[in-house]
């Protein structure tokens, strides 16, 4: 056993910068030997309601991610192993091979990902191997922290309160230099393409925010680009709310899903703008968005599995909730006949993202006037989200469908007022249903109300060429 030989498994942190697990790697290994892994259960198998674990848009990104984390090895004089299989298996064969006494990774929290840790684990203690583990998806470090994780406060706001102006946010890390040159030869493997993994190769949609393109480089492109280069940054509160476009709010969230970017990084960075530019309500709002991250990722370290669990964090019997499949596949396809909702749907269809402000208002939709469980709406975004994030995206869900973590009663979103006030001319609505180009503002959100002269006079017949509604607008009005 070649005892100074240590293997780095790279998971949802494709990224070399502030990254834990392999500075511990660097520090205990004289040689490193970086692995990914494409788990073939994340690529090829369903969700329990049926959709693809990973869809077109995460899977495309992922695989840049991991070129780009490979490209970035090589600079350095060492490559990135690729394997495609069971981690546990892969990682454990490899260890093996190279007789690598450790593994190093940053632990992840959510069950299929606790479940795939354990078992490596597990094979390696087998042949007297072992794994270490470090952190490093949070801003904060749990020991950090005024409260164990299992008394984080289940309310955001007594949560903030409690860290921000108290706990110190830590420097990243830094980037690693060099590498030592390995004395072995091992088989690289090859990064799959889409189609390896059973997709069709697709272009961006032109209507979508932006063309993401997954990688560390990427991630870090866009930092600059969102603060420095733009200034964006600065009028981020109020811009934040928007619908179309590259820059009405940061579109971190991929990078940050895949660990293409560190928290801590884009903290450390707001930091140096704000002392260079100025801070003010905005580049607050940045990082106050990057606590709710955190806050629900200690949701999910506190209520563990309950986070999947119908009756959510809170633990909270729900009213209704059905599984109605036919009325699932209207939202999903965006053909409710309600034109905010769809045009929603149908980006989400097109791209893999949407706004925060349309994915409150679809799942409030979903769970509160549709009455359908709301797993199964999280299901569908876990498959289509380009950012999904286990603990953002269900913790999230939670708090809309009211059996997570917020304070107020049966929240409730009036879509008719939502749409108007962040979709006032429609333009949006028309960008993804141009059968609708043709109505006035004030009609555009609620096609179920024209005559049938006004359906010839804008060239859109309900029922044929848009869907009738199947939850009438007047009940907002
Ligand atoms: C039903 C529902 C499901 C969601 N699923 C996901 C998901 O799977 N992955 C995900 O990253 N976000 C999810 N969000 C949160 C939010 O919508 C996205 O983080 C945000 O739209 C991403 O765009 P952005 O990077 O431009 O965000 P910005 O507005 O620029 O915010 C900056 C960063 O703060 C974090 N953030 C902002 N809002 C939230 C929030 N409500 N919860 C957690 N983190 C937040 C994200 O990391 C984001 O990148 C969900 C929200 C809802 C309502």
């Amino acid at each position: 056993m070649k005892a100074n030989r240590v293997v780095m498994w790279f998971r949802q942190d494709l990224r070399l910068h502030d990254n834990e697990a392999l500075q511990n790697a660097l520090k205990k290994g004289i040689e490193v030997i970086p692995v990914y892994v494409f788990d073939e259960r994340v690529f090829f198998e369903k969700t329990r309601f049926g959709f693809r674990k990973t869809e077109k848009f995460r899977a495309k990104f992922i695989i840049e991610s991991v070129k780009d984390l490979r490209n970035s090895f090589r600079k350095l004089g060492i490559d990135l192993i690729i394997r495609v299989g069971k981690p546990e298996e892969e990682v454990w064969t490899l260890c093996e091979k190279v007789q690598a006494k450790k593994v190093f990774c940053n632990i992840e929290r959510t069950d299929e990902e606790i479940k795939i840790q354990d078992q490596l684990e597990q094979n390696l203690w087998s042949t007297g191997k072992e794994i270490n583990y470090s952190r490093g998806k949070m801003l904060y470090y749990t020991q950090d922290l005024p409260f164990p994780v299992c008394q984080t406060p289940d309310v955001f706001t007594h949560f903030r309160k409690e860290v921000e102006k108290y706990i110190n946010i830590r420097e990243p890390l830094p980037t690693p230099t060099s590498f030592n040159r390995w004395s072995i030869r091992v088989e690289a493997g090859e990064i799959p393409g889409l189609t390896d993994l059973n997709y069709e190769d697709f272009e961006w949609d032109e209507r979508g925010v932006l063309s993401f393109k997954g990688g560390e480089t990427e991630g870090l492109k866009r930092l600059n680009y969102y603060l420095w280069e733009t200034n964006l940054v600065k009028k981020y509160k109020e811009t934040r709310n928007g619908l179309i476009g590259g820059d009405y709010s940061s579109k971190f969230s991929p990078w940050l899903a895949q660990g293409c970017i560190s928290p801590k990084t884009i903290y450390a960075t707001l930091k140096d703008y704000e002392a260079k530019q100025g801070k003010n309500k905005s580049t607050y709002w940045l990082f106050f968005e990057l606590l709710w991250r955190d806050f629900f990722r200690l949701m999910g370290k506190k209520h563990k599995n309950r986070i999947f669990w119908k009756t959510g964090t809170a633990n909270k019997k729900i009213v209704g909730g059905d599984d109605d499949l036919q009325k699932f596949k209207n939202w999903s396809e965006g053909r409710t006949g309600v034109p905010f909702i769809d045009a929603n749907m149908r980006e989400l269809n097109a791209t893999g993202f949407m706004s925060n402000r349309g994915r409150q208002n679809v799942a409030s939709f979903l769970v509160k006037d549709l009455n359908i469980n709301w797993q199964i709406g999280a299901e569908y975004f876990e498959s289509l989200l380009i950012d999904y994030d286990a603990c953002s995206n269900y913790c999230n869900w939670n708090y809309v469908a009211g059996v997570g973590s917020d304070p107020r009663e049966n929240r409730y979103f009036n879509i008719l007022l939502q749409a108007k006030r962040y979709d006032p001319k429609g333009d949006y609505v028309k960008l993804w249903l141009p059968e609708l180009k043709k109505l006035s503002p004030q009609k555009v959100h609620q096609p179920d109300t024209l005559s049938i002269d006004e359906q010839e006079e804008a060239h859109v017949i309900i029922g044929s060429d848009y869907p009738q509604a199947m939850y009438s607008t007047a009940n907002w009005a």
